[in-house]
């Protein structure tokens, strides 16, 4: 039976302990979410000893689920200042579940930057002084070349070290790319700790456990066949997340210009289709890969520049759009760059993305000097005060530069969808109990939702109240959200039903068709009573002034969805 292990970093000890029986029906964020509430005082000091750090596999990981490796990483925020799971792709939640572990709790802190190994004969504590004042990729070629290729690395770099912010926990995936757990500042958290990089092998592991074999082929196996006929992927499966670029440019919801427009005169340039085209013809690269074992989508994507040098891995829409459009940056080999620099700092690209944007508004640099762009992000890794401040993310950085229109909620940046159209979008980014996450339950119009209008002022909060539940349950199965998107349509109830016959099969028990939204709700619930002790008020779940009063395109848009819709979304 899984076990959860405990790490203290300040007496650097290691145990491991039976599942409570109040964390069992949860896996990934919502076992994130239900430690938090039981172990961390929701008003400590999220840079302080009290706080937590996190690493789940959700409640299908290490199993032969298809997409089933997303790995759950969870603290409470120094962002957001509340519950925070920032989910992650790679190789980690398959190795920790194949090892047996529920969950990794990191707790107290060590005295100086130390790597911690887990492995199937236990844990070792090792100084990581020589990974000091190194990027990411340095790091991790490092540790690869101690360790082998078949461990994986989760670490953070110089933004983490400094508790900045915006700083995020790399992961490698089974090929030594990075995947990022990237939003709410958790880099901060691991830094707290001093806790520099953790390497995991799982040699001589087996899959996890599983109640009846044969009943979780079988709804597997249906899962995969059904999943790959879905609409949904038909884009995503050889353009990637990038395809989206078009998709928002039409609908006159891709963020330019710090979200005062809705369309970019280059969007032509970022686009998924350009990157295709572009790629094909450059050596090294890629326009479908894998970033865990398991996955049968493969949206990811390998970048190299026009010599097939390595840029980047992967690219992905919300980067392009808030690097490129929302900057007026339209190169997207400058986009790679800086998203690489990202990369390097450690910080999510979207915070820093949006953080860029409003520098520019605020007058530090020019509107689309990509050039000028990099070197800040650049600056990261040096400490400069500039560095320092973009790697903090757009709210410090709007704060300090004195600009007016910053796109958060909690604190957090807007991922990249225009909450004037997308209304119910706009909503979850209000109300979400992890800050504006595009993550959390984004409410897309579409063939797979033939009644729905995305820019009706009312409506929008059962769509969102739907998506989010969907979505907290889809984090804490453990599968990708790509995956959980195709179970939205209407073709897809099949596969819907068999997601809880698979479940039923790890866990050898019978659920209700209605499992997975009430697995959902408790989840949310958890996140949200979390939140409310931690200090947090119903005028936290508002999106900023702006978005109210600035009319936006040829329709003249504002979110106007009412504050009374707004807080019927939640119970708590
Ligand atoms: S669908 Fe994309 S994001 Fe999801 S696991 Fe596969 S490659 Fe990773």
């Amino acid at each position: 039976m899984a076990r959860i292990l405990r790490i203290n970093l300040s007496a650097l000890t290691a145990t491991t302990e039976e599942v409570p029986e109040a964390y069992r029906k949860f896996g990934g964020r919502g076992l994130t979410a239900c430690i938090l509430d039981h172990e961390v005082p929701p008003t400590c000091d999220p840079l302080g000893s009290e706080n937590k750090l996190i690493w789940a596999p959700g409640l299908m990981g290490g199993t032969i689920a298809p997409c089933s490796g997303r790995l759950s990483v969870g603290a409470k925020s120094p962002m957001t200042k509340g519950v925070k799971e920032a989910n992650t792709g790679g190789a980690m939640s398959q190795k920790l579940a194949r090892l047996g572990f529920k969950a990794v709790i990191f707790e107290g802190k060590a005295k100086e930057p130390t790597t911690v190994k887990i492995e199937k004969t236990g844990v070792s504590f090792g100084s990581a002084a020589s990974l000091a004042g190194l990027g990411c990729y340095e790091i991790i070629e490092k540790l690869k070349g101690e360790y082998g290729d078949k461990v994986c690395i989760g670490c953070i770099g110089p933004a983490g070290d400094m508790r900045l912010t915006a700083s995020s926990i790399m992961f490698t995936t089974p090929d030594f790319h990075i995947r990022v757990a990237a939003r709410g500042g958790l880099g901060a958290v691991m830094g707290s700790k001093n806790l520099k990089s953790v390497i995991v092998d799982d040699t001589g592991s087996n899959l996890a456990e599983v109640k009846d074999q044969n009943k979780l082929k079988e709804n597997v196996a249906a899962l995969t066949k059904g999943v790959l006929g879905t609409h949904f992927l038909e884009g995503l499966r050889h353009l990637g997340t990038p395809q989206i670029v078009m998709i928002t440019q039409t609908a006159g919801c891709l963020p330019t210009k710090n979200f005062t427009m809705g369309q970019f005169d280059k969007a032509e340039s970022i686009c998924g289709e350009h990157m295709e085209e572009l790629l094909k013809k450059r050596a090294n690269s890629k326009t479908v890969h894998a970033c865990m074992q398991g996955c049968i989508i493969s949206c990811s994507n390998v970048y190299t520049d026009e010599n097939g040098k390595f840029i980047v891995a992967s690219i992905e829409y919300e980067s392009i759009a808030l690097i490129g459009s929302n900057c007026l940056i339209g190169d997207l080999d400058m986009i790679a760059r800086i998203n690489r620099a990202c990369n390097d700092a450690g910080v999510d690209t979207m915070d820093v993305g949006s953080a860029l944007a409003v520098a520019m508004e605020g007058g530090l640099l020019k509107w689309g000097d990509a050039e000028g762009a990099l070197k800040l992000v650049q600056e990261i890794n040096a400490g400069t005060e500039n560095g320092r401040m973009i790697g903090s993310g757009a709210k410090i950085t709007g704060e300090k530069l004195g600009v007016k229109r910053i796109p958060h909620v909690k604190g957090q940046a807007l991922s990249a969808y225009d909450p004037r159209i997308l209304k119910g979008t706009g909503v979850t980014f209000a109300t979400s109990p992890q800050g504006a996450d595009h993550t959390a339950g984004i409410v897309l119009p579409g063939p797979h939702h033939p009644q729905y209008s995305p820019i009706e002022p009312t409506g929008q909060a059962p769509e969102s109240r739907f998506m989010q539940q969907w979505m907290a349950a889809i984090d804490t199965l453990g599968y990708c959200m790509m995956i959980g998107m195709t179970f939205m349509e209407e073709k897809s109830k099949q596969l819907h039903l068999n997601m809880i016959g698979a479940l039923s099969a790890v866990a050898g028990e019978e659920y209700p068709d209605t499992y997975v939204a009430d697995l959902g709700a408790a989840v949310l619930e958890i996140e949200r009573k979390f939140n409310k002790a931690a200090g947090l008020t119903k005028e936290d779940d508002r999106l900023p002034k702006f978005f109210t009063e600035e009319k936006f395109g040829p329709g003249q848009f504002v979110f106007d969805v009412s504050t009374q819709e707004i807080d019927s979304v939640h119970k708590n």
